[in-house]
């Protein structure tokens, strides 16, 4: 395997190409948007130069990791000579469908379709394509190139041989893979979306407010982030999307989107992405600063 496409260069895509182009894998990054791509590149690169600042990498493996990777805007060729596809665009089932659809035209007969997908059903996704032995879910977690888990899902007809590949080829970029089954949610996200979601319950009953919540949970549960400020990291649009496949595939009230993270989303506080979701990002620095709505 020695071609790898990446479609979507946003959050996640420009750390997933980073990390193949880095372990010498040439990286086909594709987005529908030119500027999103020029500004993934760009990432790419300042992320390179802070590992060759913490002497995790040298200049020629940062050099050379950013001659692997080229990026199009156009899907059909950007796939054309893939050994694996990895899809990490917009977390929306119809997007993603409509991608896997035409991605099973153009790339090769033998090439392995990934989704990065947080809790859409492998199984709908391999059925949009005519090689449902051949999808699986490579669920990398933000920021790829720190994060070491894999979460490896195994669609209902994934191949055997898909998996180990897919297990191998994980090792092999120094991660650590782990398999699950396709329900929603996965593993990750069943158990840590209705905790972030039930923490914004918490912040609108008036219970507590963002700072409060998140030291709690920083100090009390030795979590390294609290559960606002990661959900404003993951990007508040991408939250509620997982809390609506929980709640429509597992059909138990308990998993409601709070209607105060369907109002921010609606307003367009997205987060970290959006300059402002619980906390305040505007003025840039590394202070945490409470956005307006909740001092
Ligand atoms: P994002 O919004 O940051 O980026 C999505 C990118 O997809 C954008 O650049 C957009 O232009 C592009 N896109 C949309 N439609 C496209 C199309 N048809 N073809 C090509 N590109 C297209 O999203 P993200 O946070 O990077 O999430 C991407 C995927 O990764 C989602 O499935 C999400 O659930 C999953 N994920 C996200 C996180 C996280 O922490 N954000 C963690 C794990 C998995």
């Amino acid at each position: 395997m020695k071609n790898i496409s990446v479609i979507g260069c946003g959050t996640m895509g420009n750390g997933i190409a980073h990390v193949f182009a880095l372990a010498g894998f040439n990286v086909q990054l594709i987005d529908i948007n030119e500027a999103a791509l020029q500004k993934a590149l760009q990432k790419i690169a300042s992320n390179l130069d802070r590992q060759v600042g913490k002497q995790l990498i040298t200049e020629d493996q940062k050099n050379q990791a950013i001659a692997n990777i080229t990026s199009s805007t156009e899907l059909s060729k950007g796939v054309s000579n893939a050994d694996l596809v990895i899809e990490a665009a917009t977390e929306n089932v119809g997007i993603k469908l409509q991608i896997f659809k035409d991605i099973d035209a153009a790339a090769p007969a033998h090439c392995i379709l990934s989704s990065n997908t947080s809790s859409i059903s492998l199984t709908k996704i391999a059925a949009a394509t005519s090689r449902p032995d051949k999808v699986i879910g490579m669920h990398f977690m933000n920021p790829v190139p720190v994060m070491k888990l894999v979460e490896v899902i195994n669609g209902y007809k994934t191949s055997k041989e898909v998996t180990e590949t897919i297990m191998n080829l994980s090792k092999t970029i120094g991660k650590v893979p782990t398999l699950v089954n396709d329900y929603p949610g996965f593993v990750a996200n069943r158990i840590l979306m209705p905790m972030i979601n039930e923490a914004i319950i918490t912040l609108n009953e008036g219970v507590a407010g963002v700072e409060e919540i998140d030291t709690v949970m920083k100090l009390g549960m030795a979590h390294p982030m609290g559960p606002l400020q990661l959900a404003d990291f993951i990007g508040l649009d991408v939250c509620l999307a997982i809390m609506n496949v929980l709640n429509d595939g597992l059909g138990n009230p308990k998993y409601a989107a709070s209607p105060l993270l369907i109002n921010m989303v609606t307003a367009g506080d997205l987060g970290v992405k959006s300059g402002r979701g619980f906390y305040d990002y505007s003025a840039g620095g590394k202070d945490l600063i409470v956005a307006p709505n909740f001092k």
